[in-house]
């Protein structure tokens, strides 16, 4: 005899399946058509990589980044940012845009500006086609849904979801790596209430033995495959930190002036990557590979001007120039000598305290008088330091 009610529920149950299953696909297109090369579906779970994530934290590898600490319980369980969550949709935008003249890029006197920030500020791009798949994912379910949004920085361990639902796997540089793309990636994701289906992705390529990116790093900052001590990391300094870049470490910056992208570039499977058609990603005039001493002129107002919706203005005036004076300092260039003396006298201690280094590592009797007159007048204990250091120095 048949147990009708359950065979109704059975029946149910397929249909619901069947329902998410195409919803799914179809979040999918819709997130491709968008822009979002990479689509990838998985569920809420707690992330496994936790305790491995708090041990990182814990080594101090996280230098001054606060907030990664603050994030800590926040990054537990995703439903203690939304208690409905059932699905993480992961995408993945590519801002592989030109290869710069590599003659120009090794001109010490221009700087290194790292891809990722040649364009406009990706968190407002990719936020807002994130927020429009939401609206059409509501559209197509006819439902209002309870969701989260998140663009790289929210307290969620976006890697592991990423690598979860079929994007790549964690290579050895830290980067979510995708077999047939490489990792020229924004990677977001947005948390929502309906039980979505899963992706079930075969893994697909792999580091090996391959150690290019441990190797190539400049500061050592990849301490083991797949673990980054940011304190080392020259994104980390020139982007993150906001005080003195360890002075140990300012003569393997050479002309990076914001974020590195060496353990990217040298990365074989990069060489598949294709060109990112959005427009916001492509260069601004200027970004790419800018001379350093005119960016070491720049008032606080050609900044606020010149970096107005872009990643760059992350660091400040003040990080920026301290940055551009490292890189004119690692130059060892005599022509740089104009700028970092006008830059001894600038209202920032940060900038006046690494023009001192720069102009202690171009030396010269030009560098030495300016040292020793704004050593006469200088008020600040660390730039002071700074300015009998760099004469000692020189
Ligand atoms: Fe090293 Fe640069 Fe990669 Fe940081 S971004 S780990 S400094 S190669
Ligand atoms: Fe992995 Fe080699 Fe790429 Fe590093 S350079 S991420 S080790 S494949």
């Amino acid at each position: 005899m048949y147990n009708f009610p359950n065979v109704i529920r059975a029946s149910g149950v397929f249909a619901n399946e069947m329902y998410h299953q195409k919803l799914s696909q179809k979040i999918k297109k819709v997130a491709q058509q968008l822009g979002f090369e990479l689509v990838g579906i998985t569920q809420a779970d707690p992330p496994k990589m936790i305790d491995r994530y708090q041990k990182w934290l814990d080594k101090g590898y996280a230098g001054k980044m606060d907030y990664l600490k603050r994030h800590l319980n926040l990054k537990r369980d995703p439903k203690t940012i939304l208690s409905e969550v059932k699905s993480v949709i992961s995408v993945g935008m590519n801002y592989h845009t030109i290869e710069p003249d590599s003659a120009r890029k090794i001109d010490p006197l221009r700087g290194q500006i790292s891809r990722y920030a040649w364009g406009d500020d990706y968190h407002d791009i990719i936020r807002t086609k994130l927020k429009k798949l939401v609206k059409i994912i509501e559209k197509i379910s006819r439902k209002e849904t309870r969701n989260r949004v998140f663009v790289d920085s929210g307290p969620v361990l976006e890697r592991e979801y990423a690598k979860n639902a079929g994007l790549g796997w964690l290579a050895k540089n830290t980067n979510l790596i995708n077999w047939e793309k490489g990792s020229w990636y924004f990677l977001a994701e947005i948390l929502i209430d309906i039980p979505l289906q899963p992706d079930q992705i075969e893994p697909r390529g792999s580091c090996g033995t391959c150690t290019l990116c441990i190797e190539a790093c400049p500061t050592d900052a990849i301490v083991e495959p797949n673990i980054l001590d940011s304190r080392l990391c020259i994104s980390y300094l020139t982007i993150e930190l906001k005080e003195s870049i360890p002075r140990e470490i300012r003569s393997n910056m050479g002309n990076l002036i914001f974020g590195c992208d060496i353990c990217q570039e040298v990365c074989p499977w990069n060489s598949k990557a294709t060109p990112s058609s959005e427009k916001g990603f492509q260069p601004r005039k200027g970004n790419l590979l800018p001379k350093l001493t005119s960016l070491m002129n720049m008032t606080q107002e050609e900044f606020n001007r010149r970096f107005k919706g872009s990643p760059v203005k992350r660091s400040k005036r003040r990080g920026f120039l301290r940055n551009v004076a490292v890189a004119l300092g690692n130059s060892k260039d005599k022509s740089a000598v104009t700028v970092l003396r006008k830059a001894l006298n600038d209202s920032e201690p940060l900038v006046r305290g690494h023009a001192a280094w720069g102009l202690g590592q171009i030396g010269g009797d030009d560098a030495i008088q300016a040292l020793r007159v704004r050593l006469k007048i200088e008020e600040n204990p660390e730039v002071i330091d700074e300015l009998k250091i760099a004469i000692d120095s020189t």
